[in-house]
């Protein structure tokens, strides 16, 4: 990716050759510095940020972050089994700033002003763009479950941000006895990885085979299914007993009275349909929403930012883009790899429009891996289009694939390398 040019960028991730070709190398030469203003330092924002800059040296991109480094969410389970650590899953921004020439400001942006087509940051600034990008991740809906919120989960974890709220939970891990019960309550979906909370069961799993072989691991959860249902079941089966009387990993879905309705933190009881459960370890990971800037800046409909799904720009304000988890872009998931993808097509888009030329046709990518155990990895990939009707992001027929259930030990164990390697690799893409 490194020596490619606009003009192949525009075609690859997004524009078509006609649209590309009318566009073409001169738009590289604009005399007036254009502004774009990135808000969050994620998958989205980073992403963005750096193929701006890479594609048009002379923009000027500032990237507003709110953190000092980007610890990332994915490979973040395998912290709470002890095969990482947190470090491992921290980064800095010196390259985009020092390699691509990006402005990294750490502040919060806390408002848009779209007429003025300023971002408002919490130390005051007032930073005028051309374009804006915001990509701030999820919130969390913290008046769904009684008894739980900012505070409590300071000691019942979510960690559903990967940082200090991650070592919590592993440390409450060392600690609990041997023969202990963790609860992890699922998310009603949409919410951002949808595998996530079934590959931290396996990663506890993994953990507790090893050093506390008695324990078990419940899973509460509102839905009725979940992603890559049959393949996690078939790796618990394999590894954990699942579905035997002494499964490590039971999971209670929503006909099975999964839904938890309130905590009670004093006494560890949470409150599921199914009765009342005690757990040593607690890990709530509530319902999600778009992050808040979103609602500040009145880009949401409901929980998520509608998006002309074409280029990412938003469809309450012209001129500001909603990337990654934040944005509703059925029907791909919330996932990096997603955020990453989005984020080109919305750049392909933002330099066509700077060049007085129509947005391109766009293509999308998603893969995304869970590791049940070590030598097991799992992992569904698609490659989407928009519908006719420009309204949805449809799945290209016979594109990608779930990993197959009749797979050999080799396979999935190769599916472990290829999750490593496509998170070194998607972390390179977005911000080295
Ligand atoms: C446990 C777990 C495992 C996961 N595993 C995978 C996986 O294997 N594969 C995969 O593809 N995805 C995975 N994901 C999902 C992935 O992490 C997200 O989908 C992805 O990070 C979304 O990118 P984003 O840019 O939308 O948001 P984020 O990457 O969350 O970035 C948002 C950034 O915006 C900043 N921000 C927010 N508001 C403001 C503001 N007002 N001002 C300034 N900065 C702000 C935040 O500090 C943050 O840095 C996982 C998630 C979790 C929780």
């Amino acid at each position: 990716m490194s020596r490619i040019n606009r003009r192949d960028f525009l075609r690859l991730a997004g524009g078509t050759a006609a649209a590309a070709g009318a566009f073409g190398f001169p738009g590289l030469l604009l005399a007036n510095t254009r502004n774009v203003v990135v808000v969050g330092g994620g998958v989205g924002g980073c992403t963005a940020a750096k193929y701006l800059r890479k594609l048009d040296p002379t923009l000027n991109v500032t990237l507003v972050e709110a953190k000092t480094h980007y610890t990332s969410c994915f490979m973040s389970n395998e912290v709470l089994s002890g095969d990482r650590t947190l470090e491992s899953i921290t980064f800095s921004y010196a390259d985009l700033k020092h390699r691509y020439g990006v402005n990294v400001v750490i502040d919060s942006a806390v408002g848009i002003d779209p007429a003025a087509r300023q971002v408002r940051t919490a130390s005051g600034a007032n930073l005028a763009y051309d374009a804006c990008i915001v990509s701030p991740g999820v919130d969390f809906k913290w008046d769904a479950i009684e008894g739980y919120d900012a505070q409590v989960a300071e000691s019942i974890p979510h960690a559903w941000f990967a940082g200090p709220q991650t070592m919590t939970l592993r440390n409450q891990l060392l600690a609990m006895p041997d023969g202990g019960r963790v609860a992890i309550v699922a998310p009603p979906n949409p919410y951002k990885c949808p595998p996530g909370p079934y590959e931290r069961a396996s990663q506890v799993a993994m953990y507790c085979k090893h050093h506390k072989p008695k324990s078990k691991i419940l899973i509460l959860d509102p839905k009725g299914k979940f992603s890559k249902a049959r393949l996690f079941k078939q790796g618990w089966a394999q590894h954990y007993g699942f579905d035997t009387d002494n499964s490590m990993i039971e999971w209670v879905g929503r006909d099975q009275g999964g839904t938890v309705s309130a905590l009670d933190a004093a006494s560890g009881i949470l409150k599921a349909e199914a009765g009342d459960v005690r757990a040593d370890v607690i890990n709530i990971i509530p319902p999600q929403k778009a992050g808040a800037i979103a609602f500040a800046a009145d880009l949401v409909d409901g929980d998520w930012c509608p998006v002309d799904k074409r280029t990412f720009e938003s469809t309450r304000h012209p001129g500001i883009y909603v990337l990654g988890d934040a944005s509703s872009a059925a029907k791909m998931p919330k996932s990096a790899y997603a955020a990453n993808s989005q984020a080109k097509v919305a750049v392909a888009a933002i330099l066509s429009r700077f060049a007085g030329a129509e947005p391109g046709e766009p293509t999308y990518v998603n893969t995304c891996y869970s590791i049940i155990a070590e030598e097991h990895g799992i992992s569904v990939a698609a490659v989407y289009r928009l519908s006719e009707d420009g309204k949805v992001i449809t799945k290209v027929e016979g594109s990608g694939g779930l990993s197959p259930m009749d797979a050999s030990a080799e396979h999935r164990k190769r599916e472990v390398t290829y999750a490593h390697s496509w998170f070194r690799n998607v972390i390179d893409d977005m911000m080295q």
